[in-house]
């Protein structure tokens, strides 16, 4: 059976795209047998298909450079923020250690500014010694508790030593190291300081403590 050449081409495309029937694809091969015309223009259309996939598989592999390149900012951006947090923690500490101490010396009756300030000195050395530990802040608890704790100290706790010639009490806000259950625990130690004042007039930390 002859078929016409112009309807063989008009399938041509759904030839080339494997979309025809059987029978479509046994008579347009039929036709190529004996008509070199066609037989030539299906070639080309093949070639044409043939170029177009090999350059779409092109695109895709040119498409795995720019996933590379993706995946290199997502791991970027992981590290600035982690670099954030940590240089974050690491303000907060700063903050945590070099945050003054907030010192109230009140007033005395009995005490001079000098032996007030060389008590607290006492205290902040003291404090500092703790390593992590935060003293925020320390407030003179008064002549009459200083006075108690003095008699206390030299009755009951000082086993028969010379006696201490003075003492200064200090109430404290004191806080637990940054990152031991300090920064995120709400838990603050209110702390007393007993410091006293031996025969040679050293002024040294007694007592501390709850
Ligand atoms: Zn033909």
């Amino acid at each position: 059976m002859k078929t016409n050449c112009n309807v063989i081409k008009d399938l041509m495309p759904l030839y080339t795209e494997g979309m025809l029937s059987p029978e479509s694809v046994a008579l347009i091969d039929e036709h190529m047998k004996e008509c070199p015309s066609c037989a030539e223009e299906l070639k080309e259309q093949k070639d044409a298909k043939e170029r177009i996939n090999t350059k779409e598989t092109k695109y895709v592999n040119d498409a795995a450079p720019l996933k590379r390149v993706k995946k290199k900012i997502g791991k970027r951006t992981a590290l600035i923020i982690a670099g954030s947090i940590a240089g974050t923690l690491v303000l907060l500490a700063a903050a945590f250690i070099l945050w003054p101490t907030s010192i109230d010396l009140g007033s005395s009756d009995v005490h001079t500014q000098e032996d007030m300030e060389l008590a607290a000195a006492a205290v902040k050395a003291d404090a500092e010694s703790m390593r992590l530990y935060k003293l925020i802040s320390l407030n003179y608890a008064g002549d009459e508790k200083s006075r108690i704790e003095l008699d206390y100290i030299n009755k009951y706790l000082n086993n028969g030593k010379e006696p201490y010639i003075d003492c200064i009490a200090f109430d404290s806000v004191f806080i637990p190291p940054l990152g031991l259950g300090g920064a995120w625990d709400p838990h603050i130690y209110y702390w007393s300081w007993i410091v006293v004042k031996t025969q040679d007039g050293q002024w040294i930390v007694r007592e501390k403590g709850f």
